[in-house]
């Protein structure tokens, strides 16, 4: 629990409650793809390869630009954590907090994925999702959160008093890039970065604003669908929260694994091409 103020409030406190908030990122001048093109390029797609992501563990492939991929949950409610790379340079990834602050704290059809500083480009872009109609719930909670960052060892180590778990996200994550990439472990370690969590029900509590998440409302066979930007490894974990309605960091809950589908299209937009890296010259005014 948080402690009282112990500040007296100011005399206009209601009055500076009350302002009207503004968009932080208004996203009207960002370029954004043709999502109607896009999704024209799915019929008649060709699947290239199936992965396979056993629960409590993660599986690493890669995903050519141009390429479609779903991630698919098949046998029963399960969350995933996804980390993504730019497949010939490890240091452009992933970017959850930027993406959060363009897109908004849950992302769905037509958002778009970014990458780190300085690249800072679309790495991803949404093209299907079968989890769409939920919305937000009463609780403020929806799927496909950028929110959070993934269940890990160290949390995990403080709550529990020096609790020791191997298969929270960030150690499965670890496990598969290390394997996938031949980097020794701890520094596989360093490129595990914050994911987005695939299927997970989450918001920030009303009272206290802090994150919560709620059993998933994941059905067999529902999939969320990406066209990638640039050339992907992707490393995707089956968290062993299962659908996350209870706990995670432990092999208490059931899990299931998760179905990945690469698909080529037949051809694409006339005139596609990768986004290009960030525009920034990054003098810093020097
Ligand atoms: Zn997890």
């Amino acid at each position: 629990m948080k402690p009282a103020p112990i500040t007296t409030a100011p005399t206009d406190a209601e009055a500076r409650r009350a302002i009207a908030p503004v968009v932080c990122y208004p996203v009207e001048t960002l370029s954004r793809p043709d999502l109607a093109a896009y999704r024209a390029l799915r019929e008649g797609m060709e699947l290239v390869e199936t992965v396979i992501v056993p629960p409590r563990e993660a599986s690493a492939w890669t995903v050519p630009a141009g390429h479609f991929c779903r991630m698919v949950s098949r046998e029963g409610p399960q969350v995933g954590d996804l980390n993504l790379f730019n497949a010939n340079d490890l240091k452009e990834r992933f970017y959850s907090g930027k993406t959060r602050a363009l897109n908004g704290t849950h992302v769905g059809l037509g958002d778009q994925l970014f990458s780190s500083f300085p690249y800072l480009r679309p790495m991803a872009t949404i093209t299907h999702d079968t989890l769409d109609w939920y919305g937000f719930d009463a609780f403020g909670g929806s799927v496909h959160d950028v929110i959070g960052t993934r269940c890990d060892p160290y949390t995990h180590n403080l709550l529990s008093h020096g609790g020791q778990y191997h298969h929270c996200c960030h150690s499965n994550l670890t496990r598969a890039l290390a394997a996938h990439t031949g980097l020794p472990l701890h520094e596989a370690e360093g490129h595990v970065h914050d994911v987005l969590n695939v299927f997970m029900c989450t918001g920030f509590t009303r009272d206290t604003g802090q994150y919560f998440m709620k059993a998933s409302p994941v059905r067999p066979g529902d999939y969320l669908e990406f066209f990638a930007e640039i050339d992907l490894l992707a490393v995707l974990s089956a968290c062993p929260g299962g659908d996350c309605s209870s706990e995670h960091s432990s092999d208490t809950v059931a899990c299931y694994p998760l179905v990945v589908e690469v698909y080529r299209p037949a051809g694409l937009p006339e005139g596609w091409a990768p986004p290009a890296l960030n525009g920034y010259d990054r003098t810093h005014g020097l």
